[in-house]
């Protein structure tokens, strides 16, 4: 069934939907995005998500083309026209259409766009197996820009080996997973995730988890760790708005938590779906 999509200010079916070859999303990957969880048809850390998009924007000199109330709203009708109950909403700003030039153009109206995906993000969670990758993103990963080669390239050589994911590895340190955040917990329990920095993206999901963490007296200890660390490790997990907190079981070939998700991925999954429920808007 085809869906109802939204476009620089009409929705529209999919199969209208039309975007210029010139568009600098397509020719320059010059665009940010962001992507809200729906749970029971409400939008999760819409908040969060709304304040990163500004950020992202901010610093590759382009500005939300519409308020933060009209973004609400049209996340909300396609919610509606597509009957959502549960999976994400993609959102998709570029600079817009102009000749191909590397210097940013003036005057260009931005390109705005929505869509819905159906997903399970609530069934019981079995574990992912990860291999480790080199980190050949660019440097300001920090803004979630659609240039997404090196984490599709990663993610498909981790499929290509039977394996689910990657942990992206930079001077010997884990920086994030492919689309998440990298956690790991520690055999006195306390939970390990790299410190903030260009180096990684700062997920929502990261600060809503940490904060949730912080209030059920989980030690917290933000800093870089090893893929040697990880594998020594009493858990692991990722986090992500599609994927909640999900725990990692296999890195590298070494099993994790016995193969089976560990009692702290668990209680911090279920007390951020809950958590999420209750502040859905
Ligand atoms: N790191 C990267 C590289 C990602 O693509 C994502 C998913 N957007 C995340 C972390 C997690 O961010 P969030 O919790 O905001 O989805």
């Amino acid at each position: 069934m085809s869906r109802t999509v939204y476009l620089n200010g009409a929705y529209m079916p999919e199969e209208e939907a039309m975007v210029s070859v010139f568009d600098r999303g397509f020719l320059f990957a010059d665009g940010v995005y962001e992507v809200c969880a729906i749970l029971d048809g409400k939008i999760i850390d819409f908040e969060g998500h709304m304040a990163r998009l500004e950020r992202s924007l901010g610093v590759v000199e382009m500005s939300v083309p519409v308020t933060k109330s009209e973004l609400l709203e049209i996340h909300r009708e396609l919610i509606r026209r597509n009957a959502l109950e549960e999976g994400a909403i993609y959102m998709q700003i570029t600079r817009g259409a102009a000749d191909r030039d590397f210097i940013y153009p003036k005057g260009v109206e931005q390109t705005l766009v929505l869509f819905t995906q159906a997903k399970d993000l609530t069934s019981e969670k079995d574990g992912l197996k990860v291999i480790s990758a080199p980190d050949i993103r660019w440097g300001r990963r920090d803004v979630k820009t659609v240039q997404l080669l090196a984490s599709s390239m990663a993610k498909t050589m981790a499929k290509s080996k039977g394996k689910d994911d990657v942990w992206l590895v930079e001077d010997g340190l884990v920086t994030e997973g492919s689309s998440s955040n990298a956690y790991i917990v520690t055999n006195e329990g306390k939970i390990i995730t790299r410190n903030l920095s260009n180096s990684i993206l700062h997920g929502i999901t990261r600060a809503s988890v940490l904060k949730l963490a912080a209030e059920l007296d989980m030690e917290i200890e933000e800093r870089p760790f090893t893929i040697e660390e990880a594998q020594n490790a009493s858990e692991a997990f990722i986090t992500s708005a599609t994927s909640f907190v999900y725990p990692v079981i296999e890195i590298d070939g070494i099993e994790i938590s016995d193969a089976k998700p560990g009692p702290v991925s668990k209680r911090l999954n279920q007390v951020y779906a809950e958590e999420s429920r209750k502040s859905a808007c």
